[in-house]
């Protein structure tokens, strides 16, 4: 039997520059034989996370505002995961869900029935990737309607699959040169307030009248579905206008359509509660789950009203991997990493932690224009003071002096110039203090020369 592992250290530790020698030897090999297309955020290779470190191969320890990407919210090696995933490992590893069946799937379905928004009747579909999840509740919703059309918004993010390429605004690098794209996919405003054009108090009231437009120039008869982030992600931490989600919720009851609220990035605790559309009481007909719902397993999910999750025949829906038993067990870990609370006071207390050091800066420094987000979903926009004209030079050179100084933090936006801030939830006080010094710091210089 191995010996157990030490504790990662849980301090910011640079024994060599980041990338250290090693990581830039596993580098060289790394070009050498894997695809180019593949970008990386910081060219380190890890051996062992834990907590809010990521250790790599040179020693470094290196604190980790990303979560990859949202999704080690419980932490990247959870006790409560691991103890399932282990006894999971000793059963069986696969026997496709759709071949022969396992308790687990059916609990994790439980779990989210029981939790997603919504007192109505719901049934639960599992898949493996949040892109692949997002295509299940286009084909339900199509299903269900019988009507071709989705709609999507600005700066919204859905995946890189062909439809959810399609879904996805952000054309560079997302979606240049793979299409033609799937149709029927028609974009609305998102009620963004730092950059609404007649003002911020204006955003959810215009954009909800625009969206109504769109209805009625296309026959709102021939939506299925609209889909929306709570918070959009990879689009900039959007938060929207107040009410914007609820009047979204209000016109799709108008016409019939299914309101689809994508989860993947803002659910399952990120933003201190269970589903971040719980902060406005917006309950959707259909919630799609991922990224921290498999606690680093592939694992995602469609929940909703039961007679939209079972309008599509036996057979319809599937997948060979779709609610692996080792994803499944390791949810089911999640679960029961959530059950007392205490992560979800953790999101609330990253907030307020991080706003304390951020917030400040909108007076000291004039490029940040905007200190937004929720929870442990937190983001710093940069742009020119007055024309709000986006400096992703500012957010590329913050980014590298954190990432230089040992800290993990990812860029985002339709024009690269935020920094955002997903931290997992199980981060220590001290350490995200530390974090957040390396940042304002960075911040301020690079502001300083901006
Ligand atoms: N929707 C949202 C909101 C996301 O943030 C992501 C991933 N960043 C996806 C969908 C796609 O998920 P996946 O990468 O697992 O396919």
């Amino acid at each position: 039997m191995a010996t157990p592992l030490a504790p990662v250290l849980q301090s910011r530790h640079i024994a060599h520059s980041i990338p250290g020698p090693r990581s830039r030897e596993l580098q060289e090999h790394r070009d050498s034989q894997v695809t180019s297309a593949f970008g990386a955020a910081l060219s380190v290779f890890i051996d062992r996370a834990e907590g809010g470190i990521l250790q790599d191969v040179d020693g470094n320890r290196i604190i980790d505002f990303a979560s990859g990407i949202a999704v080690t919210s419980v932490g990247a090696t959870n006790a409560f995961v691991q103890a399932h995933v282990a006894a999971q490992l000793d059963r069986f590893t696969h026997t496709c869900f759709m071949v022969t069946e396992y308790e687990g799937f059916t609990e994790v379905c439980r779990w989210l029935n029981a939790h997603t928004p919504g007192t109505f009747d719901k049934r639960t579909a599992l898949f493996s990737t949040g892109a692949e999840a997002v295509e299940n509740a286009i084909k339900i919703a199509r299903t269900f309607t019988g009507r071709p059309n989705v709609l999507v918004f600005d700066e919204a993010y859905h995946g890189r699959s062909l439809l959810t390429m399609a879904m996805t605004a952000k054309e560079k690098p997302y979606k240049q040169g793979f299409g033609p794209f799937p149709e029927q996919i028609f974009r609305a405003p998102n009620a963004a307030p730092l950059r609404w054009p007649s003002g911020a108090e204006n955003a959810a009231a215009e954009a909800l009248a625009a969206v109504e437009a769109i209805l009625a120039e296309n026959g709102p008869e021939t939506f299925a579905a609209m889909v929306i982030e709570p918070i959009q992600g990879e689009g900039g931490f959007l938060v929207p206008a107040e009410g914007f989600l609820a009047g979204l919720r209000a016109i799709a009851d108008a016409h019939g359509i299914v309101f689809v609220m994508d989860e993947i990035q803002a659910g399952m605790g990120r933003t201190g509660t269970l589903f971040a559309s719980e902060s406005e009481g917006v309950v959707a007909d259909l919630i799609i789950t991922a990224k921290a719902l498999g606690g680093g397993l592939p694992l995602s999910a469609v929940t909703g009203r039961t007679e939209l999750l079972n309008a599509v025949p036996s057979g319809g829906l599937g997948g060979t991997y779709a609610g692996n038993p080792l994803a499944c067990a390791a949810a089911l870990g999640v679960f029961e990493a959530f059950a007392d609370g205490s992560l979800l006071a953790n999101a609330a207390a990253i907030e307020s932690i991080s706003r304390s050091h951020l917030e400040p800066l909108l007076d000291s420094v004039p490029v940040v224009a905007e200190v937004r987000g929720r929870g442990a979903m937190l983001a710093v926009e940069f742009a020119d003071p007055g024309t709000l004209a986006p400096r992703p030079d500012v957010a590329k050179a913050v980014a590298a002096a954190c990432h230089a100084a040992g800290v993990l933090v990812l860029v985002c936006g339709t024009f690269g110039n935020v920094i955002r801030l997903l931290p997992p939830l199980v981060i220590g006080t001290e350490l995200l203090e530390d974090g957040l010094q390396v940042l304002t710091a960075a911040i301020e210089e690079q502001g300083a020369a901006a």
